[in-house]
Order: C-alpha cells, then structure tokens, then sequence
C-alpha cells in the first residue's frame, strides 16, 4: 500500500473515530436530559435486604454446578489437545487452527447449554423478583417481550464470553510457550508436560504455573515430583478460576434481569419519568476498592456509576447490586 493510500486511510479512520464520538456525546446528553425527579417523589420497588439476599441463595444454589461444568469442560479440552498439536504450537508460538476452532466449538457448545442454563435460573430469579416488586407498587405491564429482551442479552453476551475464554487460552500458552522458547529455553517434551495442564487457566495463572515449575526444577527436584506439583496447582488455579467465573457470570445475569425488567415498564410507558438505580454493595464488600466507593451512589436508568460500568457487577467476583426507586406510576395506587 502506498504512502498516500495510508495516509487517506487514517484520515478516513480519524473520521469515523470522530463521528461515533459526537454521537455517543449526543447520546449522553440526551440521557441527562431524561434526568430523573427529585428523591422526594421517589419509591423504593425492593430493599436491599431482599435483592441482595436473593443473589445470595442464588449463588448459593447455582453456583457448585456450573464450577462442576466448567472444571469438566477443561478436563476434556486436557484430554483433547494432542502431544502433536502442543509440539506444533511450541515451534509455530501459538495453537494450530484446527486447534482453536475445536476449543473454540466446545466453548460454544459449553456457553449455549450449560451457561444458558445458569444465566436463565439468574435471571428467571431476578426478573420474577422484580416484576412482583413492581405490581406490588401498583405498576400495571403485562412484560410480554421481556422473555426476549432476556434472550437477546444472553445471546450477545455468549458470543462475548467465547471469545474472552478463547483469548485468555491462547494467551496463556502464548505466553508460557514464549518463555520456554525465548527466555529459558526448555525441551520440547518437557514443554508439551507443562502445557496441557495449563489448559483452562488465565495468563497470570499460567504464569504462576510455568514460575512454579522451574523452581523446583532449580531446586532439583525429580521431574515426576514436579509433575504432580504442577498438575497440583494447575487444577488449584483451575478451581478457583471456575468459582470466578460462575459468580460473575450468575452476578452479572442477575443485575441485568434487573435492568431489563425495569426498562421494559419503563419503554411502554408506565412511569412518568425516568426511574433511577442506586449501586448497593454487599456488607462484606464495602471495603472493596473498586466497590467500596461506589455503594450507594445513583444514576439514571441507562446511566454509568462513577467507574463507567452501568450495572455490577464492577469486577470478578463482585456481588454488587442495584436498586431502582421509580416516580409515581401511570395508573398506579398512589
Ligand atoms: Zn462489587
């Protein structure tokens, strides 16, 4: 490509960049616009207590499973991999194609049942606990659509997840791969025993395997003792990376289940005006950096709290909430 082509490119490309810009600052400023009323008129649809209880249980009764679907899943993706396609990515530095569309097919299969099926309990909770808030004060809807509101939602965010745990797989054995290689050059059939139990794992968590290893490695220790230690923390790590996953994802179902209940009175017309949420922190959570500030701060109903997130949950493992005080509704009792 020529210089002056590049040139014209970027040009364009700064345009675009410029004109989505404007319209995302249009779009805030007709947000603010729909400002909601003062506190005064305000009502509470839930209390805390209830929401973040509910979320509670839900995490309680949901969450061992979906760690015990996940845990399996990596289990199978281990027995998978073949020694032939770990030996292609040490010499080519990442997986072969048929590799990643394997991880990435069952990834899409795990996402499209088993964390379908999670989500759905979420946000089935969620939604359900809201709606009964909502008749409770007096609002009248019938949520014909929000059945597909929810699904359209959990559509898009497993297209998302798929490719975050693509992403994060391939990093991580990147990056093993590039050490072993680059840095600290390792055996072929020494690396190909460290990789597979790395299967599964984030990046950092990789890392902290690979570090693990040649530790004991300077120290000496027989390679069969190493193997055990690493498949040891290998699986630790796997664990604690399913827990993280399934509390964030049922968290992040929950809140929006919310989010999506509301909207729906809110897009036909039930409340005079805009309803407003308030981000709740759980008790034990106040002290969270991230979290700890933003307990009890409001917005508008698609506003973003002061981190830029428009729901919790704010980080992994977060089991922030959010409340929603609505104006008098259209046809209510007050
Ligand atoms: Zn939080």
């Amino acid at each position: 490509m020529s210089v002056a082509a590049l040139r014209r490119d970027l040009a364009e490309a700064r345009d675009d960049l410029r004109a989505l810009r404007e319209a995302s600052e249009a779009r805030l400023r007709a947000a603010r616009d729909l400002r909601p009323v003062e506190r005064k008129d305000k009502e509470q649809i839930l209390t805390a207590r209830t929401v973040e209880q509910k979320l509670e249980a839900l995490l309680r009764a949901e969450e061992p499973r979906l760690v015990r679907w996940l845990v399996r899943e990596w289990k199978g993706q281990r027995a998978d991999i073949t020694d032939e396609e770990l030996l292609d990515a040490i010499r080519t530095g990442d997986l072969p194609l048929q590799t990643i569309w394997h991880f990435q097919d069952r990834y899409t299969d795990f996402v499209n049942t088993k964390m379908v099926e999670s989500w759905s309990a979420a946000a089935g909770v969620s939604s359900e606990m809201w709606q009964r808030g909502l008749r409770r004060a007096g609002v009248q809807h019938r949520f014909d659509f929000l059945g597909n509101r929810i699904e359209e939602w959990t559509s898009q965010h497993s297209a998302e997840l798929v490719t975050h745990m693509l992403d994060q797989q391939r990093q991580a054995l990147r990056n093993v791969i590039r050490y072993h290689t680059a840095v600290e050059p390792l055996a072929e059939r020494s690396l190909v025993r460290l990789l597979r139990p790395l299967v599964g794992l984030t990046p950092r968590q990789a890392n902290q395997v690979r570090a693990l290893r040649e530790e004991l490695a300077s120290q000496g220790v027989r390679a069969r003792r190493i193997d055990e230690q690493v498949a040891r923390l290998a699986l630790r790590n796997q664990r604690i990376r399913a827990q993280t996953i399934a509390r964030t994802e049922l968290a992040m179902a929950y809140n929006n289940a919310a989010q999506l209940t509301v909207k729906d009175v809110v897009d036909a017309g039930g409340f005079e005006s805009a309803p407003e949420k308030v981000w709740r922190t759980q008790k034990d959570e106040r002290v969270c950096p991230i979290c700890g500030p933003l307990h009890e701060q409001r917005t508008w109903l698609d506003g973003a709290f002061e981190n830029g997130s428009t729901l919790p949950p704010a980080h992994p493992r977060c089991r922030c909430v959010v409340l929603y005080e609505m104006p008098t509704p259209l046809g209510g009792t007050s």
